[in-house]
């Protein structure tokens, strides 16, 4: 049974360490209220609560508290005695204390200032089994110890507030309130749409530089721009645009066989070659120029 919890003390532990980042030195802020039951119960939290966390703890109380146990009288006297073995971390209510419910309330939800406590136990080290670690100048967050229920109840309602109580001699580690978990719910939910986000950005920017083909490929292909067209080959290509304007005017290579001439211009002279005369024409000019000859032929016959 007291395995199980244990278990269930530590399960709660960590849930606030991994959503809300409490760390180990723990520092609880026990009121009248808590030192009482535990006087009752005989549980000396001093020895009990690092077993629990498993790990460093320091107990506080406050001006306050210790101001309204003491004003309730002898039934409290044990009480006081307890309180007064913790360490004193001083509140802002010193000139006129009030009530100790919300002097915790006031103290919780927030991280405070270290303080050297006037208190006499302040150098008796507050977990023996588990060495607390230096850490001397961080900010000191509370758990409330108390077994207030009204005062419970409002603490419930301040979102990453652990809870610590008695129930009987064992001490009880609140589960999360409904409000806890909501935030924890939203904190991880605003994780992740940052790392999404941040993905989303690296996506675009290995886009931008790289591609959408792998990096070597593309060092290929930049390669090649940089190394631009090969002058000698643009050339190259400009002297096959000449020669294939000129030939389909030359009607390809038919005119370029019968072209026997050597040297001048072949352009020009292919084109003239073209312009052919008709059989019949050429009938016709062969017979005008034989009656030609032949009127010529006569008249020097007559003489
Ligand atoms: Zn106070």
């Amino acid at each position: 049974m007291k395995i199980k919890r244990h278990k269930k003390f530590q399960k709660n532990v960590k849930y606030f360490m991994k959503h809300f980042d409490w760390k180990a030195p723990f520092h609880i802020l026990a009121d009248g209220t808590v030192a009482k039951a535990a006087l009752d119960n005989k549980v000396n939290l001093r020895d009990q609560l690092p077993k629990y966390f498993d790990n460093a703890v320091k107990l506080y109380t406050t001006p306050c508290c210790l101001v309204e146990a003491e004003s309730l009288g002898p039934e409290l006297y044990g009480a006081v005695q307890v309180l007064k073995t913790f360490l004193v971390y001083k509140c802002p209510h010193s000139e006129e204390s009030i009530s100790a419910a919300h002097c915790v309330k006031s103290m919780v939800g927030q991280k405070l200032a270290p303080q050297k406590s006037k208190s006499s136990n302040s150098e008796v080290p507050e977990s023996p089994d588990v060495p607390a670690p230096s850490r001397s100048n961080d900010p000191i967050r509370f758990i409330p110890a108390t077994q207030d229920h009204y005062l419970r109840k409002q603490l419930r309602q301040l979102p990453g507030t652990p809870l610590l109580y008695l129930n009987g001699p064992a001490p009880h580690f609140e589960r999360p309130s409904l409000v806890t978990q909501e935030v924890a719910k939203d904190k991880s939910v605003k994780k992740l749409e940052v790392i999404t986000y941040q993905k989303e950005i690296l996506d675009r920017m290995k886009d931008e530089a790289f591609g959408d083909s792998p990096l070597p490929e593309r060092k290929g292909t930049k390669k090649r721009k940089r190394a631009g067209p090969n002058p000698l080959s643009v050339k190259k290509s400009k002297k096959k645009k000449t020669v294939l304007t000129l030939i389909p005017g030359a009607s390809t290579s038919q005119n370029i066989g019968n072209n026997n001439s050597p040297g001048g211009d072949r352009g020009v002279k292919k084109k003239r070659r073209r312009v052919r005369i008709p059989k019949h024409v050429k009938q016709e000019l062969a017979t005008f120029k034989r009656q030609q000859q032949q009127q010529q032929a006569t008249p020097k016959a007559v003489e």
